[in-house]
């Protein structure tokens, strides 16, 4: 059975974060679309350069554009028994465009991540990402001697040390931009996935952990099953060991 999760939720509210600890804790793919984009900026492609005025604004880049990536990135071999979405869906015409994607692949389980605007502007403000691989921190929840931990994703993170920067879009300006986007464009579309039994809504004020297994539950719930069963299916799965929950990474 193929695992079809889409994230849901704000700019702060975690969705990364758990996506990439859910994808990985069950041997599928995380696929971000903002990741995506980002690499394209820093690699000075010709996407990268088609996008990067819009995402500095905090505006959303065009459905045509982010459709067909996410297209292309669900029909590669790695994505057939599931994934983790992050960022994408966004507006109607993107959700509309994801249910064609997914005709054939059995349920998509949506869980939105629900935090309040304010909390979500402090997170925001204080979020760094390592330069180099992408990788997520919060400067305010993390000690400086924890830091090094968190990013071990590429050679150079692992022996120089991950390179932690502010994301050029996270500045409080940027920020209550792609918040009123958020509420203009994206809310309004996730009233389209409300009705449907695989809904899930999760708070996303708790600790990274309590988040990380509500996650699950929601997720076991949308399938019909337990949180073990969901967890002793992966375990065969990845044969045994890597469904082992670990420590919140924040
Ligand atoms: P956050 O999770 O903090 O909202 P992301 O990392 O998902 O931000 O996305 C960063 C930026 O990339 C967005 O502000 C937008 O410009 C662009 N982007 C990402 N995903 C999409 C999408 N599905 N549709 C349009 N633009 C997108």
């Amino acid at each position: 059975m193929s695992l079809n999760l889409v994230m849901l939720g704000p700019p702060g509210a975690g969705k990364g974060t758990q996506a990439e600890r859910f994808a990985r804790e069950h041997g599928i793919p995380k696929v971000s679309t903002g990741d995506i984009l980002r690499e394209a900026v820093h690699s000075g492609s010709e996407l990268g350069l088609a996008v990067k005025e819009v995402m500095a604004r905090g505006e959303l880049v065009g459905d045509d554009l982010i459709i067909g990536i996410v297209r292309e990135r669900l029909s590669r071999p790695d994505a057939v028994a599931g994934f983790v979405l992050d960022g994408f869906p966004r507006t109607a015409a993107q959700a509309t465009a994801l249910d064609d994607i997914t005709a054939a692949r059995g349920p998509v389980i949506c869980v939105e991540i629900q935090v309040p605007d304010e909390e979500l502007v402090r997170r925001v403000r204080s979020r760094r990402v390592c330069e180099d691989c992408g990788a997520n921190a919060d400067a305010f929840e993390h000690k400086a001697d924890e830091l090094s931990e968190l990013c071990q994703n590429t050679d150079r993170c692992r022996s120089i040390g991950p390179k932690w920067v502010a994301r050029s879009d996270d500045s409080e300006t940027v920020v209550r931009e792609r918040l009123k986007i958020y509420w203009r464009d994206t809310r309004p579309m996730i009233d389209f996935y409300k009705s449907r039994p695989t809904f899930r809504v999760i708070d996303g004020l708790q600790t990274p952990e309590q988040v990380r297994e509500a996650l699950v539950s929601a997720v076991a719930s949308a399938l019909g099953m337990a949180a073990s069963q969901l967890q002793s299916m992966v375990a065969q799965k990845l044969g045994g060991g890597a469904a082992t929950p670990r420590r919140a990474r924040g």
